[in-house]
């Protein structure tokens, strides 16, 4: 069996995204004399928030309380059917403004309007309000949260993978106790008083995707592992894109005349007239709405995907050309306090993993601002906790390490470094649809995945995704539209 070596540190933070940075950047100031790592499978930028196929993002920033209200209720009202908890959404609108003006401060390259001022756009779902503010050189972002970190004294391990987060079932209650990670130097055992996962979303377990390069998407199962809890975790935004460009396709473009979907034998089917009076409303968001009643417009294209997950469109001014619904971030994770720790004792988590703050739906720019919000509040709590919590005993460490290298040694294969993505294009619209026995059947296949799954990596991803099937099979989250579709 693979040996492994032996750290220590006060804050372990897992993932170098725009929450991981935020938190290390926080755990340091917090305590200056803490040893904060950050572990994360990039050498440089990466993951949604610094690699993402636009090369842009939004923030949303209410600023006045008026804003505040506001924010607060479109995001309560958006979370359905899915769960918000109305406590950390308050807080994701108290502490806006003061994180985009540490950002400001950071010099983030924010679009200007003529005074020179940030400009401001409307957001996806929010379209009335103009509170989104949008920075591009995202590679530029990463280079000065690292150097923040790094003047902080937060050191980096960079090209390492989380393999596990170690906990201590034995305390009581049970607590973090570290993480096991592959490094380049090999196979390291790492204690910590405090961790905070920041480890991104799970789009990257679909075929069909948009995410940022450098996220496996398994956090889901890294959390779960580790008997966390976690809420909306089969909640997702999906994008309609071109395929394979993946450059977005406005799905209300079905409302021009000449545009259809071509059915398997290539005959154009027409938007329904009922459907076509949805299109306005459809045009003031980019994702797919979960339960809102615009999302029968997507039903009807997902209605005639193919089997490689693509559906044909046929447009009088652009020809023909295959769309997929590509996932593109999670609105889910694992549940958090308004300090961002999880259910378990030691552990915290930020970011797209974290979940709470938004439902079923998310409001535009609203998960940039989470992993800012959350990613300062749970950096900053880890390092108190840290400050007084105790290393785990080390045989016991020892003991939880070995049985990571035992799974790693009963897998057929090594580890590739290659992403798996399990939620394989035929799979897609069932997937996305969340109806009955189609459901039921994905999940059959997946669980098999995972048990004939060659590599560590290849079960750990069918493990994520399992977690996302087995939450919308529970939630029977689309169940009327699914009975109708069943019906009819
Ligand atoms: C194209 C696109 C556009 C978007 N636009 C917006 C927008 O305008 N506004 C908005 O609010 N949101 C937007 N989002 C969503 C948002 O960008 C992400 O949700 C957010 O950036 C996630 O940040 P994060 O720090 O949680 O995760 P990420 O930025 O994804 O970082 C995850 C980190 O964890 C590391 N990691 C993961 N697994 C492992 C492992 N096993 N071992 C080691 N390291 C690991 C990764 O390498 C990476 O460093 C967009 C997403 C995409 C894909």
């Amino acid at each position: 069996m693979d040996e492994f070596t032996r750290r220590d540190v006060d804050v372990l933070v897992l993932g170098a995204g725009l929450a991981g940075l935020r938190a290390a950047w926080a755990a340091r100031q917090a305590d200056p004399r803490a040893r904060v790592a950050v572990a994360c499978l990039g050498r440089g930028p990466a993951g949604s928030s610094f690699a993402n196929a636009n090369a842009m993002l939004g923030i949303h920033v209410p600023a006045t309380d008026r804003e505040r209200e506001d924010f607060t209720a479109q995001v309560l009202r958006l979370a359905a059917p899915g769960f918000a908890d109305p406590a950390l959404v308050a807080v994701l609108a108290q502490d806006a403004a003061a994180r985009f003006a540490e950002l400001r401060d950071l010099g983030l390259a924010f679009r200007a309007d003529a005074d020179g001022q940030p400009a401001r756009f409307p957001s996806c779902f929010s379209h009335r309000t103009r509170l989104a503010l949008v920075f591009t050189d995202l590679a530029g972002a990463y280079a000065r949260f690292r150097s923040r970190c790094e003047a902080l004294g937060v050191e980096f391990w960079t090209g390492t993978e989380v393999l596990d987060i170690l906990v201590d079932n034995l305390a009581s209650p049970a607590r973090a106790a570290g993480a096991m990670l592959r490094t380049p130097e090999g196979l390291v055992a790492v204690r910590a008083r405090a961790i905070v996962a920041a480890l991104g979303g799970p789009a990257a377990l679909f075929a069909r995707q948009v995410t940022g390069a450098g996220n496996p998407g398994t956090a889901h199962a890294l959390l779960a592992r580790t008997g966390a809890e976690l809420v909306n975790e089969g909640y997702f935004q999906f994008l309609w894109s071109r395929h394979p460009e993946r450059a977005f396709w406005p799905a209300e473009d079905l409302a021009r005349d000449g545009v259809a979907v071509l059915d398997e034998d290539g005959f154009p089917q027409d938007l329904p007239a009922d459907l076509r009076a949805l299109a306005a409303e459809r045009a003031t968001h980019c994702p797919m709405g979960h339960g809102l009643p615009d999302a029968a417009l997507d039903r009807f294209v997902l209605a005639h995907t193919r089997p490689d997950g693509t559906t044909r469109i046929s447009d009088p001014e652009r020809g023909e050309f295959p769309v997929a619904a590509m996932a593109h971030a999670g609105n889910g994770g694992a549940r958090i306090d308004a300090s961002g720790k999880t259910t378990l004792d030691g552990l915290y988590a930020a970011g797209e993993c974290a979940g709470g703050m938004h439902g079923a739906n998310r409001l535009g720019g609203a998960m940039v601002l989470a992993t800012q919000v959350f990613g300062a509040r749970a950096g900053r709590a880890a390092a108190r906790e840290a400050a007084v919590a105790p290393l785990a005993e080390p045989g016991l460490a020892d003991e939880l390490a070995q049985d990571v290298l035992l799974e790693l040694s009963a897998a057929l294969e090594p580890d590739s470094g290659e992403v798996v993505r399990p939620i394989t294009p035929d799979l897609h619209a069932t997937v996305l649809l969340g109806s009955g026995p189609g459901l039921d059947t994905a999940h059959a296949r997946i669980s098999a995945r995972m048990v004939f799954a060659p590599t560590r990596a290849a079960r750990l991803a069918a493990q994520a995704a399992l977690l996302v099937t087995g939450f919308l099979r529970r939630a029977r989250v689309y169940a009327p539209e699914a009975d109708q579709q069943a019906a009819g």
